[in-house]
């Protein structure tokens, strides 16, 4: 579990102990967040469980013993749904199976039942694995890369339990399997945490407030003060280094007494405080240090670790098997490769990555461990294109009159980067092979004309099309756009021939267009996932449009994809796609990018205001709807379980209209409404019955009303920076300068990163560049979709030099062998197959 998890962990235990006093951090539960929600952003948690912690500790003061309860109790049940390894109670250890007891034996003599024994059993599917740092879906390919080496020439050993180890019996082994080592060869890629640089050390003379640092000290005093009439305690240990010294405080942790020893040398990390002026510690990381590693200036590795583990066993563990084994690991990247990219050996790396000699050589370890990854995910994405690619597909080629007399009866002409990307449909719609590509444009760059126009090619060749988006709002605004594009004054098609499928559609409704697809009468579908629904069956599919694609999962376009023979597929997303993204995760699809807006589209003007200032935002709203626009003001959705997104907006909703502006007409939309109520409530908006649109965050994908000009949204904070955007450009869709007011919770997070970045650009790829390092790629994807990138263990996902190199090599060595069956390069197609063996591949 990630510390910070495990520190919520810890202080919850106490509180509970403490009967919900709130007394298990001085000062209140609220005050770890001062230090807690950077470091679990550090630690990559992800966005909405840290606002759901700030959220609830922030009112955890007000609430009564028994509210406070449910409070912890709730929150962590949230956290679990992310964090399935916080979920489960530290379990305790069963007693070892009955198992022939194995003496611990020194590695230099292996127990021949070891040697050349059938390799272990994967074990991931059946040991639970709740003490990993990340929720992993596929088992870590690059301890099976060693694990299974054994048909090549790496040493057997390298599949041996961890048992052949000196001082490691079956109760270590089992902690050991909880950290996800079975055998030395795991433990080899188990890699340190981070590292402890003892050739870095800052002196405490020299230490500023607020510095977040490691310092080493001797041990001066320890004392423990008891606190509230004894019944609580705080530790004081002075430290010093020749240079100065320094307090570090421990609350309630009593048995540190016996910890700390007069004279002992520590390192401690963490932030520096103060206290009544002077430079403090609070509850710093500590561990005791070995005199070798300050005399050899060592860069010291810190494991994660599990119950029962201290992590200078680990380390002595680690340093045996690195030591011994790293070495000896059959490189599979063949030299040709490795010269090229300039990448150290295999056993180099492994060594360096554990027990670096200097940062120089660490570097180049994690350079050479990274593009692996890399590697294999590349060489992956471009098997598969070719898979995708070896099937046939339907042609549907038109002329250059035929698709010109389409575009004279559109309203407006297309911009540059419209006309590329339809190109490159109609270019693919000619190739014989299936469609693949995805189509990646700014909110209101005009994405669903070119879907549209592409949908008219196939319905051209007698072909039938179906577009799925993820709400019916939006699903009945395609529809409405489809009608009028298509069979409107010039259009080729009838109105009856394009239909829409959502949930609320009646039952005859549904039925008759069931029967109308698959009699072929029905030439386009357009819904949500009505459409996949197995009793919708289609006579001749052949291209499916999939609308704000992250929105969906790998099943569903599968879904979709299976009810027609190959058929063309398109995506389309908003969400602006990294280089980096674009590269690997994305690297199996074609990409059209529509980077022009439409003509006459003036950039929104973005304003972080302080809470105090809403009134400032309301003159703002109120002076725009005066100029004839309308507005929307949208409020967080927090807790989908605990309806709080509905009541805030609810709550607002009923001070909004009565006092604020009675005088206008508002609307309320939020999540808990029934889709008739919603649409009900969007039409009017449409159609400027109301002015002003209070809602939850459901408006978030796609909706299109041009003559909302002010986007103002409420608790600002909570929102991730690809959603802020994404509600940002519901507005600026008209001529009229739009304006995206954000208010966020409290007065402090005006300085919030996010907000800022929101402020300063409208450039949806400088956002989304900044959000993918932010979240990291599971949660800017999606755990779905990341799939394998969520695995990469060294490879930073945004790291597009080491992205670009590894695509090279791989690229040129797909050219050359793209099955690997050329006999150099057998040890590669292992390793490969390992890698894919576990991974989820298809993210079209
Ligand atoms: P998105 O890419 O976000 O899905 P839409 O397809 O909903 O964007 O288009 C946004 C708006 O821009 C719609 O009102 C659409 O009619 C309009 N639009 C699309 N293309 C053009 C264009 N080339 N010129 C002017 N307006 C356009
Ligand atoms: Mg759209």
């Amino acid at each position: 579990m990630q510390p910070s998890l495990e520190k919520l962990r810890k202080f919850f235990r106490l509180e509970h102990e403490n009967k919900y006093q709130n007394t298990a951090i001085i000062g209140g539960l609220a005050k770890m967040l001062d230090y807690w929600e950077g470091e679990a952003r550090a630690e990559g948690i992800t966005e909405e469980v840290i606002q759901a912690v700030v959220s609830r500790l922030r009112s955890y003061e007000k609430l009564s013993p028994d509210g406070r309860a449910e409070s912890l109790k709730g929150l962590w049940k949230r956290i679990a749904e992310t964090y399935p390894e916080a979920g489960q109670k530290p379990k305790q250890v069963q007693a070892p199976r009955p198992q022939p007891q194995q003496p611990s034996t020194p590695l230099s003599e292996p127990k021949p039942e070891n040697e050349g024994s059938s390799p272990p059993k994967p074990a991931e599917k059946t040991q639970p694995q709740q003490y990993q740092q990340k929720p992993r879906q596929n088992p870590p390919p690059r301890s099976e890369a060693v694990a299974g080496a054994k048909h090549s020439q790496t040493p057997a050993a390298l599949n041996a339990k961890l048992t052949v180890l000196q001082g490691v019996g079956p109760k270590n082994a089992e902690s050991l399997e909880k950290l996800g080592m079975q055998t030395l060869g795991d433990m080899l890629y188990y890699f340190p945490r981070r590292y402890e640089d003892y050739s870095q050390l800052k002196p405490i003379q020299s230490l500023m407030y607020n510095d977040v640092v490691t310092v080493l000290g001797t041990i001066q005093s320890v004392h423990n003060r008891p606190i509230r009439g004894g019944k609580q305690s705080i530790i004081e240990v002075v430290i010093g280094d020749g240079t100065g010294s320094i307090r570090l405080s421990y609350f309630n942790q009593p048995w540190l007494m016996n910890r700390f020893k007069q004279g002992d040398a520590i390192s401690v990390s963490g932030k520096i405080d103060q206290y009544l002026g002077r430079l403090v510690m609070n509850s710093p990381d500590w561990e005791p240090v070995e005199v070798e590693n300050l005399h050899t200036n060592r860069i010291v590795p810190i494991y994660s670790l599990t119950e029962r583990i201290t992590q200078n066993w680990l380390r002595k563990q680690m340093n045996q098997v690195v030591t011994y084994w790293a070495p000896a690991v059959v490189d599979a990247l063949p030299d040709n490769i490795k010269r090229a990219a300039q990448l150290v050996s295999i056993g180099e790396a492994l060594t360096q990555i554990h027990f670096p000699d200097s940062q120089a050589r660490l570097k180049l370890a994690r350079e050479r461990l990274g593009f692996d990854e890399i590697f294999y995910l590349q060489m992956g994405v471009m098997r598969q294109k070719r898979d995708w690619r070896s099937v046939e597909g339907r042609r549907f080629p038109v002329s250059d009159e035929w698709l010109g007399a389409r575009l004279g009866t559109l309203p407006f002409t297309l911009t540059s980067a419209q006309q590329t990307a339809l190109a490159d449909i109609r270019a693919d719609f000619d190739s014989g092979k299936p469609m693949n590509r995805l189509v990646q444009g700014d909110v209101g760059s005009g994405k669903t004309v070119v879907a549209a126009l592409g949908a008219s090619i196939v319905v051209s060749g007698g072909a039938q099309a179906a577009i799925m988006a993820p709400t019916s709002i939006l699903a009945e605004q395609h529809y409405r756009n489809f009608i009028n594009l298509l069979a409107g004054d010039g259009g080729t098609m009838q109105q009856s021939e394009i239909r829409l499928l959502v949930g609320s559609t009646t039952e005859s409704e549904k039925e008759a267009i069931r029967q109308g697809l698959q009699d072929g009468s029905i030439k386009i579908v357009i819904g949500t996932h009505a459409v996949i629904e197995p009793d919708v069956l289609f006579k001749d599919l052949q291209f499916v449009v999939i609308d704000e694609q992250h929105r969906f999962g790998v099943e569903q376009r599968a879904e979709l994809r299976s009810k027609g023979t190959n058929p063309h597929l398109l995506v389309m997303t908003a969400t602006p796609i990294p280089r980096s993204l674009a590269l690997t995760v994305f690297g199996d699809l074609d990409i059209s990018v529509i980077d022009v807006m439409p003509e006459g589209r003036q950039p929104i003007t973005t304003h972080v205001l302080r809470p105090q200032e809403r009134e400032r935002a309301y003159t703002l709203v109120r002076a725009q709807i005066k100029n004839g626009s309308q507005a929307f003001i949208v409020y967080p959705l927090i807790d989908e379980s605990e309806k709080i997104d509905a009541r805030a907006a609810v709550d607002d909703f009923d001070t909004l209209s009565k006092e604020v502006f009675p005088d206008l007409k508002l609307g309320l939309l939020h999540g808990r409404m029934k889709p008739a109520e919603k649409d009900e409530v969007m039409v009017k908006f449409r159609d400027k019955e109301v002015d002003i649109l209070v809602s939850t965050t459901v408006i978030e994908v796609g909706v299109d009303v041009p003559n909302s000009t002010v986007m103002l949204i409420e608790g600002a904070d909570r929102f991730g920076l690809a959603q802020l955007h994404q509600l940002r450009g519901r507005v600026g869709r008209g001529s009229v300068q739009s304006t995206c007011l954000l208010i966020p919770t409290h007065e402090d997070a005006t300085e919030n990163e996010r907000l800022q970045a929101m402020a300063n650009t409208n450039d949806g790829f400088v956002l989304a560049d900044l959000d993918l390092k932010l979240r990291g790629p599971g949660e800017f994807l999606g755990t779905r979709q990341a799939g394998y990138a969520t695995t990469l263990k060294m490879a930073n996902i945004t790291d597009v030099k080491l992205i670009e190199k590894a695509r090279e090599q791989a690229q040129a060595l797909f050219e050359r062998d793209p099955e690997l069956s050329q006999p150099e390069h057998a040890l590669l197609a292992e390793a490969f197959e390992r890698f894919w063996s576990g991974g989820k591949g298809d993210v079209s």
